[in-house]
């Protein structure tokens, strides 16, 4: 048990000093802030929540030291918070006057050959595996599973996100539709409920919890100390296309959105392709997607009707950053030395030559793809995507997601949805996650999906629309760095109205918990659709008391907005 202290007080309070210069420099670092129980990955959200320390924090080691504070807590009716890899946009992982679970220190891996969850012995085959302690961020999940092991396990984009977060939101990486999200990949885990006993839940034992813990929501019921993964064949390739094509009038760019759409259904709308492209509001559409299991030959060849139809109209399109099509050993993907070797802009990150695969990777070609730990004694593979280096410290001012419909590809309203995005993009730039709806994927990958407490709409959706906007870092009361309220609100305001473009089109779907709104309104129905009222049972049977709290969880309406006092 340590106390923990607040990082940013600092700031505050002698912000001319070399140790508050230096902590402006780390907050741009997603390791610094993770090795610190005082702080978040997301610093706070406009009229929302500013992140705050726990009083105290059990740095667990194993599941006997989580059952220790979980018994502690639930004896002295204390308020408990658990905190991974610390990525929460909604804030769940902090809470002031606080006993914080902090999982860091536990990222244990081990694989196995052949895996069989407990008590499944004679209904389950034997299967690669392995098994994560809850603090593991991804980054070490794909160093032991893909760079030492060869082969690929189904997490998250972002190397800091922490594995008991994303799995317990669902959880999807670039390749989820080959490989579906991580939880429909999850085969066992071992977790503390309230009563302080130490479980095992699979499909034989405990399932209704592992049901619960496939999607279910973080920090609601119970803490996990480790999780068990199904492995993969890794594909030969990874690889991505990246490029930006302007439009010269609203009109060319309305029919650049129709032809992208039409294009999109015949030619990516598969298991090969996945990440994002941006309609944003300057008529420029950002194509930053993500292929596995293509050479670049193959890659180039898919995308070449697309960029011959932009081509044959020179006046209505140019092309603002070219195009970037190609592949790389899929093994190699998060080798941080394979990568300071073949790329050595990764070390010096001031030269200019022309790289960049990947969606994380090419947000901006002409930059260095990693940012790299440069604190002294940092381990060596501390990197992160540059495309996620704008989110560490970032104070949120709006943030909306949405399911499309695969209906929506259909011939007879291709044009309706190119209308959608159009209207949506006058207000903001709408980014569509294509490896965040399953239509598309193959049928082990949705029937694993199925099987999960995530909403279902997420298996007919093509995508995942994402809306969002912040800065940072940003922390209030902190001279320079205040984060801009009214600004905030005006983004705020544009992302609503952006969505409202959409959801004319799609309906109430749903959204993605981990990446929505804060005041998302019915969330109950829009995270977990017609799984709500199971998991409403299951949180009743393992935690009756309400001893897991956290915003907009299951449960969560029986407390006050702060999870101290039941209503
Ligand atoms: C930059 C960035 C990139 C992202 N990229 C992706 C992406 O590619 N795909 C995707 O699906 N999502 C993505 N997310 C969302 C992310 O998956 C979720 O925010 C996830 O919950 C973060 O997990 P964490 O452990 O890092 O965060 P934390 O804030 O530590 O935890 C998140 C929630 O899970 C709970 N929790 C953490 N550990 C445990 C545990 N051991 N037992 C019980 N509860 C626990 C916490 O209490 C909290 O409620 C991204 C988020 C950010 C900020």
């Amino acid at each position: 048990m340590i106390p923990v202290d607040f990082p940013l007080s600092i700031l505050k309070a002698d912000p001319n000093s070399a140790a508050a210069k230096r902590l402006s420099k780390d907050l741009r670092n997603p390791f610094y802030i993770g090795d610190r129980p005082g702080l978040t990955q997301t610093l706070g959200w406009v009229d929302a929540w500013a992140t705050q320390p726990s009083v105290y924090a059990v740095a667990a080691r194993n599941a006997q030291d989580v059952a220790a504070a979980v018994n502690f807590a639930r004896d002295n009716n204390l308020r408990l918070v658990v905190k991974g890899g610390g990525h929460s946009y909604q804030g769940t992982s902090n809470a002031p006057n606080s006993l914080l679970i902090w999982t860091r220190h536990m990222h244990d891996i081990a694989t196995h050959d052949g895996f069989v969850p407990q008590g499944c012995e004679h209904s389950m085959q034997p299967q690669p595996a392995v098994t994560l302690g809850a603090g593991t961020i991804w980054m070490q999940a794909y160093q032991a599973v893909s760079t030492k092991g060869g082969k690929y396990v189904q997490g998250g984009g972002c190397t800091t996100v922490g594995v008991a977060g994303l799995i317990q939101s669902g959880g999807f990486g670039s390749h989820s539709k080959r490989y579906g999200t991580a939880a429909g990949s999850l085969l066992e885990s071992e977790v503390v409920t309230a009563d302080g006993r130490i479980r095992v839940a699979n499909a034989c034992t405990n399932p209704d919890l592992f049901w619960a813990l496939k999607g279910g929501g973080g920090g609601t019921f119970g803490v996990v100390s480790k999780m068990t993964l199904r492995l993969h064949d890794l594909p030969e390739f990874f690889g991505g296309a990246n490029f930006i094509i302007k439009a010269a009038s609203d009109d060319a760019y309305r029919r650049l959105l129709r032809e992208f759409v039409n294009f999109y259904r015949e030619h990516l709308f598969n298991d090969h392709w996945g990440e994002q492209a941006h309609v944003n509001p300057d008529n420029a559409l950002e194509i930053s997607m993500v292929h596995q299991g293509l050479s670049t030959e193959q890659a180039k060849q898919v995308w070449q009707p697309f960029l011959d139809w932009v081509g044959r109209s020179p006046r209505a399109y140019s092309l603002e950053k070219r195009p970037v099509i190609g592949s790389l050993p899929a093994q190699r993907m998060w080798d941080v030395q394979w990568w300071k070797d073949h790329w050595p802009e990764v070390a010096f990150p001031n030269t200019n030559r022309l790289i960049g695969l990947f969606d994380h990777v090419l947000a901006h070609v002409l930059q260095p793809i990693f940012e790299i730990d440069d604190r002294p004694g940092a381990g060596p593979n501390n990197a992160w995507w540059k495309g996620d280096a704008g989110q560490v410290g970032w104070f949120i001012w709006g943030y909306e997601s949405l399911w499309l419909p695969e209906s929506l590809l259909e011939s007879d309203s291709q044009q309706r949805l190119a209308d959608a995005l159009f209207a949506s993009s006058r207000y903001s730039s709408v980014g569509l996650h294509f490896n965040k709806g399953l239509a598309g994927a193959p049928p082990d990958a949705i029937t694993a999906a199925r099987d999960t407490a995530m909403n279902p709409a997420v298996l007919n959706a093509f995508a995942l629309a994402i809306v969002a906007d912040g800065q940072g870092p940003a922390y209030p009361g902190i001279p320079g760095q205040e984060p801009s309220v009214a600004e905030g609100r005006k983004a705020a305001g544009r992302i609503d109205k952006c969505i409202d473009q959409l959801r004319a089109v799609t309906g109430q779907t749903g959204a993605y918990v981990s990446e929505s709104n804060y005041f998302e309104k019915g969330w109950q129905q829009a995270y977990w659709g017609s799984n709500y009222p199971r998991l409403a049972e299951i949180k009743k049977k393992y935690d009756p008391d309400g001893l897991f709290f956290v915003h907009n969880g299951v449960g969560s309406e029986q407390w006050s907005a702060d999870g101290f006092t039941k209503l």
